[in-house]
């Protein structure tokens, strides 16, 4: 009996029904960009996330680019976010043609150290981006308060849709956020997709114009952009999903609650530490052991589906060696790299699968 990180179909088959006649509206009208159902998910997911205005994306990495292009970030400026992210925070920044800036993490949380960050802070600064890593919201308005005004907090929710943090929703938190809508994420389509979310009407209008071809209206660009766009159908599939979202999350949390129980007597695995204020939704779980890769190893062998999110600090991938880091610059996020351990986690585990996991988990510390 194998277990996955993720299983998709129990989802799927919730939605199946709902999203076959979805589609087959949108196949019987033959219109597959935009229209109806973009704008009423995007109406959805703004009401979701506590904000005005969503812009559907074509994918997570272009809603972070779209949403620093919509600030006005580009060459010569300079984006402060954490070593420990999944590589697209880092590559919307630079694809902007600015240069970014990282930093360490909280040796607790894993997530961004919002004193470091304000200390990277120079002139040429225009945005930090704190990533709601796991599903748990970053310390944004402990960060907010050490920023001068004039630098934007860009959000990385794409792992965090329906957390929130003193009671607001992520993708919420900072001057605009984006989210990844990539099918693995806790709201997940059957494809590519993302998007932006913000209170701000200018911001919104900016993202919608810069990934329509610079486009207000048909054949006029004044403005350089380019094509990011949310499909129809990954519309129809995502409103259909959302609607269970809250009921996923809460499976999620339970799941969540029962591994830390589960694992309070198991010597040698540290567990996830939730900070003051934040209810995660636990896009993933991730514990804490040594001797990691072999820890793994064992659980592959076993049929646990245990994975590492993120292996490599940004600062230490081949892709940014052009930012001229080395190893020790972060030494938070590099100690973590080669400790963490995501436990198979999805809504509908159940307590057999997680007591398999947790028993193989200890076996394999064990040796
Ligand atoms: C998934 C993810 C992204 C990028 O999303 P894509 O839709 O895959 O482009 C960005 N940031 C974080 C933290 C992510 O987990």
């Amino acid at each position: 009996m194998t277990i996955p990180l993720v299983d998709l179909a129990a989802q799927h088959a919730a939605v199946a029904d709902e999203v076959a006649e979805g589609w087959a509206a949108v196949l019987a009208r033959t219109a597959f960009v935009g229209g109806p159902q973009v704008a009423e998910f995007e109406a959805e997911y703004a009401r979701f996330a506590g904000v005005d205005h969503c812009v559907g994306v074509g994918n997570g990495t272009d809603a972070i680019e779209l949403a620093l292009r919509a600030l006005g970030i580009g060459p010569g400026d300079e984006c402060v976010l954490p070593a420990n992210t999944f590589i697209a925070t880092a590559e919307a920044v630079a694809r902007t043609g600015a240069t970014p800036v990282l930093v360490d993490c909280d040796p607790d949380t894993l997530l961004i150290d919002v004193e470091a960050a304000a200390a990277a802070v120079t002139t040429r600064t225009r945005a930090v981006l704190p990533v709601d890593l796991y599903g748990q919201a970053a310390p944004v308005e402990q960060l907010r308060v050490l920023l001068p005004a004039n630098v934007a907090v860009v959000e990385d929710a794409a792992q965090s849709q329906g957390a929130t943090r003193h009671g607001a929703v992520c993708g919420s938190l900072g001057d605009i956020a984006a989210t990844s809508f990539y099918p693995g994420k806790n709201l997940g389509a059957y494809g590519d997709a993302g998007a932006v979310t913000t209170a701000r009407a200018d911001l919104a209008e900016r993202v919608r114009l810069l990934g329509a071809h610079g486009s207000p209206r048909k054949y006029e660009h004044p403005v350089l952009g380019f094509n990011s766009r949310l499909d129809t159908l990954q519309a129809v599939v995502l409103s259909a999903k959302l609607r269970r979202l809250d009921g996923w999350n809460a499976a999620r949390r339970a799941a969540a609650e029962r591994y830390t129980a589960l694992l309070s007597d198991v010597p040698g695995v540290v567990t996830p530490v939730v900070a003051d204020g934040n209810v995660p939704v636990w896009h993933l779980y991730v514990v804490r052991v040594a001797d990691r890769d072999t820890v793994l190893g064992k659980l592959h062998a076993a049929g646990i589906g245990a994975g590492i999110h993120y292996p490599t600090p940004v600062h230490l991938t081949g892709a940014f060696a052009g930012l001229c880091y080395g190893r020790g610059d972060f030494p938070v996020s590099e100690r973590a790299a080669g400790e963490i351990l995501s436990l198979p986690l999805f809504p509908e585990i159940t307590v057999e699968q997680q007591e398999r996991v947790v028993a193989e988990l200890a076996d394999a510390v064990r040796a």
